[in-house]
This record gives C-alpha cells, sequence and structure tokens, in this order.
C-alpha cells in the first residue's frame, strides 16, 4: 500500500470557531462505537450533510480534512468514504 505524502506544516484551524456543529451534539458527525448498520449510517451523514450545507465555514473544514486525512466522520460535507475518493482522484471536492 502506497504511504500518503506527510504535511509540512499543520493546516490552519481558525475556522474551527465559527463552525455550526460547535453547538450540535457531535454523534451525528461521527460513527458510533458498535457497528453502524448501513441505512442507519447513510441518515446519521445526511443530517450531518444538512448541517454542513449551512456551515459558513464548509470549505475550509473540507481542505482541512483532506490535508490532514481526517479518518472518521463528516467534515465539510463529506463523509470518510467520500473523501477518500477525492484524495484518489476519484470524485471532485466541491
Ligand atoms: S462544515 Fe460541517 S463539520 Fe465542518 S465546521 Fe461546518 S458544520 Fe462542522
Amino acid at each position: 500500500m502506497a504511504s500518503l505524502p506527510q504535511l509540512k506544516k499543520s493546516p490552519p484551524t481558525g475556522w474551527q470557531q465559527h463552525g455550526l456543529c460547535r453547538a450540535i451534539d457531535s454523534d451525528v458527525f461521527f460513527p458510533p462505537p458498535w457497528f453502524e448498520h448501513k441505512p442507519d449510517r447513510e441518515a446519521r451523514e445526511a443530517r450531518a450533510k444538512r448541517i454542513c450545507a449551512r456551515c459558513p465555514v464548509r470549505l475550509p473544514c473540507l481542505d482541512w480534512a483532506l490535508a490532514t486525512r481526517e479518518p472518521f466522520g463528516v467534515w465539510g460535507g463529506r463523509s470518510e468514504s467520500e473523501r477518500r475518493r477525492i484524495l484518489g482522484g476519484k470524485l471532485k471536492a466541491s
């Protein structure tokens, strides 16, 4: 398996203080610690994406999640599997 390029420095995080998810239970953005059936995951991710769609910092959030290879959760309106596809060139970011 090919290794991912290492970051030269941490990307900026000032956008985080403006995220809509700061005032919302993070359970909707992250998978539970138990097995989550596909319909439940899809419903949870759809709820998170609806919040992200209204968020003023969606793009820097997505940039950060892609740059740091954030492995879990919905960030910037994209699920972990969607971010993997973006990084693999199989899906456009926007
Ligand atoms: S885009 Fe979504 S995950 Fe990112 S800060 Fe906004 S609400 Fe939170």
